[in-house]
């Protein structure tokens, strides 16, 4: 591993220990089961997880799950599933439902303290009595009731006494705070809505700001890490957390989101994607979610790769696109075999060989000879990429014109004669001569054959779908357009039917693989068919600025 320096939540934690503040270091995930986790998860999940590792500590999944109206056990089930695919294993598995009992006994001691009170304003009328940041807030005119009355109010609401938006509990602190977030924040709402843990047991469920400071001390967490928009809210935390009698007194770290070029990391917005079916689910190869990336190809290890060099800081930021797709290229440079795929083929028929289909051996990577051989049948018909073929074309295009030669990646050296067309005026079939004396070595009279060329013999190659991917959406940040649905790309998925060389069915079905020249591929984990196999491109060979 790398020595890097270490960031402000690694120096603070080092401090803390040498002080004796914490002995230990405790983490936690949070994710809200609202929607898959994306790319700015893995950063969460890197640090969190990162960070329990590195110190020797514990990092809990946590579902913060309080609001029932869009979390539901599919999404629960999605986010372990990434979490362990990442390559994480979480300490204990919790829920913010689960602490919900201690919640509402925390909710009553504050009550009892004077500190909170049930307010039977509506929604609006809070956020008008709330103020902005120009103008201080109005109290409420329940905010004075005796501490018995909210007692007993507060109960009538757990027993299902008052319609949704009829009553709320709120924290009573300064109504003319600078911070927003201090103006008598809401702790509790009435909700009649089944809840995927806790299912009917609850109609009163707890607002975030209540509940994760109370989750994080419950389970003894040292260092609660969060992102910055998330900074002010430090002041309730710490308000909650200092009124109440628990023992255990976490402190929240905040440090900037990921965001990445041409990429909503949104779960809200990614949801509408899916819903309005501009994608093919949470999954699709386009999408920047775990899942997505999962079925595009990348590995868990490109994945936190990233995460390691984009860092942790406080500054707001956002990563280039290619700085993620680098990591994947470099993995499968290294790690994936070289294979031959044609995408969009035409037919050469070589006149001048007339024996039996024969093996050539192909190194499975230029740079790595560990990684071994395989067979690749030559024939007298093969498929060659169209575009790789010119009638007539410029010293330039160094692949196969009409009159000269050219080599075949791994085998001979080809010579173009004629063509033939099809009743609609394309080329149908490339009638080509072989020199004999070239397989591994050059021509024996001397001449220069500058152009390679990939191609699959037409006998045995396998039939195959491929599925080639651009960025989603054409504007650098989607998510500051007004509507991103403005923006998307409509050339982000193209479809190519072609052949695959053979050696690729004896593979596992998750194998990466480098098709030669046209970059990395993995089969699709989702779609299948009998006819022949889908592929995804993961990443081109090379950086494209398109
Ligand atoms: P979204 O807006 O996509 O729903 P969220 O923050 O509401 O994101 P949560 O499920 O609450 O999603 O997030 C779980 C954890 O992941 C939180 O600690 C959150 O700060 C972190 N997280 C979410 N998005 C990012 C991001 N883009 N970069 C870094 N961390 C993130
Ligand atoms: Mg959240
Ligand atoms: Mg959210």
């Amino acid at each position: 591993e790398v020595a890097r320096p270490k960031n402000f939540i690694e120096q603070k934690i080092d401090s803390d220990l040498e002080n004796n503040v914490v002995t230990t270091v405790h983490t936690r995930f949070p994710p809200e089961p609202n929607g898959f986790l994306h790319i700015g998860h893995a950063k969460s999940i890197c640090l969190n997880f990162g960070l329990a590792k590195e110190y020797n500590g514990t990092c809990n999944l946590r579902f913060d799950d309080t609001n029932p109206l869009k979390e539901t056990a599919e999404f629960v089930e999605a986010i372990k599933k990434d979490v362990k695919w990442l390559g994480f294993k979480w300490d204990e598995l919790r829920h913010s439902s689960d602490y919900f009992e201690q919640l509402y006994l925390y909710a009553k001691e504050l009550i009892s303290s004077g500190l909170a009170y049930v307010d039977e304003l509506t929604d609006d009328e809070i956020r008008q009595y709330r103020g902005n940041f120009t103008t201080p807030g109005k109290n409420s005119p329940y905010r004075d009731r005796s501490i018995s009355e909210n007692l007993n109010l507060f109960e009538k609401m757990k027993m299902g006494g008052f319609q949704e938006g009829k009553a709320c509990l709120r924290a009573k602190i300064d109504m003319s705070s600078s911070f927003m977030v201090m103006r008598d924040p809401v702790l509790y709402r009435v909700r009649f809505i089944q809840h995927h843990q806790t299912k009917d047991k609850w109609c009163i469920y707890p607002m975030y700001d209540f509940t994760h400071c109370i989750s994080d001390a419950i389970e003894n967490i040292s260092h609660s890490l969060c992102t910055l928009e998330f900074q002010d809210n430090r002041r309730i935390y710490d308000w909650i957390l200092d009124n109440i009698s628990i023992k255990s007194r976490p402190h929240q770290y905040e440090f900037s989101r990921l965001n990445l070029e041409y990429t909503l990391t949104s779960k809200r917005k990614l949801s509408d994607l899916v819903e309005e079916r501009f994608v093919d689910g949470w999954d699709d190869p386009r999408m920047p979610t775990i899942s997505g990336l999962r079925r595009r190809g990348y590995t868990p290890a490109s994945i936190r790769e990233f995460c390691s060099r984009i860092g942790v800081t406080k500054q707001e930021n956002t990563i280039e696109l290619n700085a993620l797709e680098a990591c994947i290229r470099e993995d499968l440079n290294t790690n994936a075999r070289r294979v031959m795929a044609v995408l969009d083929p035409v037919k050469v028929i070589i006149e001048n060989f007339d024996d039996q289909p024969f093996f050539i051996d192909a190194k499975n990577h230029p740079n790595n000879d560990e990684m071994g051989t395989r067979k690749v049948q030559f024939s007298r018909e093969i498929w060659i990429e169209r575009e790789d073929f010119k009638v007539e074309a410029n010293k330039k295009f160094k692949r196969l014109v009409l009159g000269k030669e050219v080599r075949l990646r791994n085998c001979f050296v080809i010579k173009a004669n004629d063509v033939v067309y099809d009743e609609y005026g394309s080329i149908k079939e490339i009638i080509c001569t072989y020199d004999p004396n070239t397989l591994g070595q050059d021509p024996l009279d001397g001449r220069k054959v500058k152009g390679v060329i990939h191609w699959v013999s037409s006998t045995n190659a396998i039939s195959a779908q491929f599925r080639v991917y651009e960025k989603l959406f054409n504007h650098k940040n989607p998510a500051q357009v007004e509507d991103f649905r403005t923006e998307l790309n409509l050339k982000s998925l193209e479809t190519f039917n072609g052949f695959v060389e053979n050696s690729v069915k004896e593979n596992d079905i998750e194998e990466r693989y480098q098709f030669e020249r046209k970059g990395y591929f993995t089969q699709d984990n989702k779609d299948f068919s009998k006819e022949f196999l889908i592929f995804n491109q993961i990443v081109g060979l090379r950086e494209t600025n398109k």
